[in-house]
């Protein structure tokens, strides 16, 4: 009795639905990271960012506080300068990324949907920060295509975050691997995938979910045999895989 109990008890704190901001054991667990070390630390500049995306109807999409915050010190740690986010939506990543790099350094940002960024430009402009992005409107593809032609791209960036059609982030690491410099790091965002990554084939997913899985599986398995890049799969947000360019 005591342990069904107590296994009730562990079924009730547990995600219903693995959500898309916490892989944890709990939600209570990942609101005691918010609470505890997240909000406090947050500069005001993403606070205001993040509530007024939380206002927008497909905030959802957003980059989580803990993932800012961790996006934040990555990029100091490895003194990142010159720098490329694709998918930017209202900018919270874009944000973290562009307080974290120097005066003088650049975010090449991209995305097809400009409105969402002019939503939290104001937000950015205000934090002094708008100087280092170059944003621009249109699908990441031909954009990268545009890059490789130009020799002088060629392990020009530091950081790279891609964070937008899961459908093309093969297609993107084909591009971003010539781009980012040997030592450089790309992050590919929401590589667990709301958790559906090891969901049965039965399970009941949202379309979408189901829909983007194959790809992002896809992605994970050519990640790990790449010969190029060191990886590191972290659990953070909707999981975040580091690739470090080794050759
Ligand atoms: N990094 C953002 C943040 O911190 O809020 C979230 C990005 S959101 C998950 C994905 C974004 O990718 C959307 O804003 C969408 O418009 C953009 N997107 C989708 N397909 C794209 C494409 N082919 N090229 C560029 N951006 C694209
Ligand atoms: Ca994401």
């Amino acid at each position: 009795m005591a342990a069904n109990g107590e296994e009730q008890q562990t079924q009730a704190g547990r995600h219903q639905e693995v959500g898309h901001k916490s892989l944890l054991q709990s939600d209570a667990l990942y609101q005691y990271i918010l609470e505890t070390s997240v909000y406090p630390r947050e500069p005001e500049s993403m606070k205001e960012l993040r509530e007024v995306t939380a206002k927008h109807p497909w905030n959802i999409m957003t980059t989580s506080a803990d993932e800012g915050q961790f996006l934040n010190m990555l990029l100091k740690l490895i003194n990142a300068k010159n720098t490329m986010e694709i998918g930017v939506y209202t900018g919270y990543s874009l944000l973290a990324t562009a307080l974290a790099i120097p005066d003088d350094g650049k975010i090449l940002a991209m995305d097809i949907n400009k409105e969402n960024y002019e939503l939290g430009l104001p937000i950015i402009e205000k934090a002094g920060v708008a100087h280092k992005i170059d944003f621009r409107e249109g699908p990441a593809l031909p954009m990268l295509d545009l890059l490789i032609e130009d020799k002088k791209n060629y392990g020009s960036f530091d950081f790279i975050f891609v964070d937008a059609d899961k459908d093309n982030y093969i297609n993107y690491h084909k591009r971003l691997i010539d781009l980012v410099k040997v030592g450089g790091l790309i992050g590919y965002d929401n590589t667990l995938w709301n958790g559906s990554v090891v969901a049965p084939p039965d399970a009941p997913l949202r379309k979408y979910v189901r829909y983007y899985r194959d790809f992002v599986l896809e992605l994970n398995k050519a990640l790990a045999a790449d010969p190029r890049i060191e990886i590191c799969m972290l659990p953070v947000g909707d999981g975040i895989t580091l690739c470090r360019r080794i050759k």
